[in-house]
């Protein structure tokens, strides 16, 4: 048998393999890239997750294609980040997905933020609940526990393994929190002012004590006003900010102008929206590279 042949005859018993093997896990389509990440560190080898949203695409602007709807459609538990980040394409999804198929907009089982909300009018609150809560770490070991629990309910005769692996993830997160604990700590609290693209950060302003000032606001399709841009440069000036930030998904050219205005300089992209190529492609990752980025710019 020459190399190329029995190269082929081994894929071909792989394939095999891994298709009786899938045939006992439970399929998980995720439209967060966070939530994804979630699903394979509970689920372990129980579980087979498809990213359906891939990580540095900008969940925002996502339209469902049919590609994924069939995806959704063959999976058992569908997750999607909730709180409104799904927007237009939600209503055909729920639509079009088979009743067995679960569907959990985790999200909306953990608390909300919400940005300029006439707690009068349930309408307006809906619409601007911010869906961002990945960015915090606390909001993410309870999603881990929805995700934990939703496995449990599905599986039952391996809740022990989603038990463990869930506690495994958890005590990763706790490590994860003191470390970003310590680093926000080289930053004065007069220097934690964090300029970025759109309005992706307030959970993370929440947990370490920074003032947001975003350019464009919850969603990345909005441009932001002349005055609203004049504001924030005059913002800048007065707290004497150093740096805003890019994100890994959007456009600079705002930002850049900023920084001709105001004197402070680009420290660099966040990843606002998930998870991205490169050292945003873990949630630890993701985080690591954030907060680094952020402290080492405004010190
Ligand atoms: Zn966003």
């Amino acid at each position: 048998m020459g190399l190329a042949s029995a190269s082929r005859a081994f894929c071909a018993c792989l394939l095999l393999f891994t298709t009786a093997n899938l045939q006992a896990q439970i399929k998980v389509g995720s439209f967060s890239t966070v939530l994804s990440e979630i699903a394979q560190k509970v689920g372990g080898k129980n579980v087979v997750v498809t990213f359906i949203i891939k990580p540095g695409q900008d969940p925002h602007e996502y339209q469902l294609t049919p590609g994924d709807l069939g995806a959704a459609t063959a999976s058992d538990l569908v997750l999607l980040s909730g709180k409104g980040m799904e927007g237009t394409y939600l209503r055909n999804l729920r639509d079009a997905l088979p009743k067995q198929v679960q569907v959990l907009a985790v999200g909306d089982d953990i608390p909300s933020l919400t940005k300029g909300a006439d707690e009068g009018k349930d309408a307006e609150k809906e619409a601007t609940q911010d869906p961002h809560w990945w960015n915090s770490i606390s909001e993410t070991e309870k999603a881990t526990a929805v995700v934990r629990d939703a496995l449990a309910r599905l599986d039952g005769q391996h809740a022990a393994d989603y038990q463990a692996g869930a506690t495994a993830y958890l005590s990763l997160l706790k490590e994860l929190d003191s470390w970003v604990k310590r680093k926000v700590a080289e930053l004065p609290r007069d220097r934690r002012i964090l300029v970025t693209s759109h309005d992706a950060f307030q959970y993370f302003a929440k947990d370490y004590g920074f003032q947001i000032d975003s350019i464009e606001g919850l969603t990345t399709d909005q441009e932001p006003s002349v005055s609203h841009v004049t504001a924030i440069i005059a913002e800048i000036k007065k707290q004497g900010v150093k740096a805003i930030f890019l994100e890994n998904t959007l456009n600079p050219k705002v930002s850049v102008e900023i920084t001709r205005e105001s004197g402070a300089k680009i420290g660099g992209s966040l990843y606002a929206d998930g998870l991205g190529p490169g050292d945003g492609e873990t949630y630890e990752g993701m985080l690591r590279h954030n907060v680094t980025t952020i402290v080492d710019a405004l010190k």
